[in-house]
């Protein structure tokens, strides 16, 4: 067994865990902790309605079942040393280390990577840095930020119907026993900052963290808005995805020549050699996800390119969702 700072967790057979949500709450690195009544069952609940809800839209997550009111049963997954933090709202570590005022709303989601590494206070790490150190591939750090963005999108949606803002939050991602990535560990009131619509009151860890009190109270006042909902918001997922073709270093390219030479006689003198591709834009119906990038790959490899003189690349997006009026608007 495995015990974190607020959850333990069991090794099954046959590739599943079994995740104990423990009282414990800590804040500051584990310098200030405490037991709280019911925390664990609320967290556990709280993470259960949301996986399930991820699960119902698409989503690739570790989460299988629950077992009892403070335990889950999940895929076995290797966490990845990267988290993935999104931001709608200013607060909490991006103004402390910015000097910024809390409570801006941003023009467009920020996401940002943290290392998960205790003794550097988990670092802000850029994607390249990242990659560079080998903690994650480039595939995954393309995929781990669109998959944030369509979580992100789908939340504020759950949360705006229950009247609540979703400030931020925090998503860790995880490598099935399969090569799958899938989003792991919790989503609860200690993993993201919510704030009520009407009043900006904090209902989730920062209570905790800023001593505001009754911290269990409003993290199972979440629960119950979130249990209440009858039916969950219509979503039309896209994702798409830009496959780039390119011949092999290895092999000739006539027309490429052609238009070199055409460029050169027309006077452009800094261009040194011209190399032609192709390019394809995939749309898909539904949220990033390991199983898509897979398809990607086979379709680039098997389609849409000649393996024997072409290589590949593709980068797979989130697409925000158009509303209505906008759909309406470029019709
Ligand atoms: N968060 C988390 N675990 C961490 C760090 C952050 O769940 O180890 C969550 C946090 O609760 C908030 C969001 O991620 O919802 C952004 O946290 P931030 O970077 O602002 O850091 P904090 O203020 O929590 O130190």
């Amino acid at each position: 067994m495995w015990s974190g700072k607020a959850k333990d967790v069991l090794v099954l057979e046959n590739e599943k865990v079994q995740i104990n949500f423990r009282d414990s709450i800590s804040a500051f690195d584990g310098v200030k902790k405490e037991e709280l009544v019911d925390k664990g069952k609320t967290n556990c609940l709280t993470s259960v309605k949301l996986f399930e809800l991820l699960n119902n839209y698409g989503f690739e997550t570790h989460f299988i079942s629950q077992i009892n009111d403070t335990q889950i049963l999940c895929e076995y997954v290797e966490i990845l040393p990267v988290e993935v933090v999104c931001r709608n709202i200013s607060a909490g570590s991006f103004c402390r280390r910015y000097g910024y005022e809390e409570g801006l709303v941003f023009d467009q989601p920020l996401v940002e990577f943290f290392v998960k590494d205790d003794a550097h206070h988990d670092p802000l790490i850029t994607q390249a840095v990242a990659v560079q150190m080998k903690l994650i591939s480039k595939m995954d750090a393309i995929l781990m930020e669109a998959i944030t963005r369509a979580v992100n999108e789908i939340l504020v949606k759950v949360f705006g119907l229950i009247s609540l803002q979703l400030v931020d939050f925090k998503l860790e991602f995880g490598r099935s026993k399969s090569g799958q990535l899938l989003l792991a560990d919790e989503i609860s009131l200690d993993t993201m900052r919510l704030w009520e619509k009407k009043t900006g009151e904090k209902k989730d860890k920062d209570r905790y963290r800023q001593d505001l009190g009754d911290v269990i109270v409003h993290y199972k006042n979440i629960l119950d808005r979130l249990s209440n909902i009858k039916k969950l918001p219509d979503y039309n997922p896209i994702s798409t995805a830009r496959v780039i073709i390119k011949l092999k270093k290895s092999v000739l390219d006539p027309a490429g020549e052609v238009t070199f030479r055409s460029l050169s006689r027309k006077g452009y003198q800094n261009i040194d050699n011209v190399r032609l591709g192709k390019s394809a834009e995939i749309i898909f119906n539904a949220v990033p996800t390991s199983t898509i990038q897979l398809e990607l790959e086979a379709i680039s490899e098997k389609i849409l390119s000649n393996p024997l003189i072409e290589d590949f690349e593709f980068k797979i997006q989130h697409h925000p969702e158009k509303s209505v009026e906008q759909q309406s608007l470029e019709e």
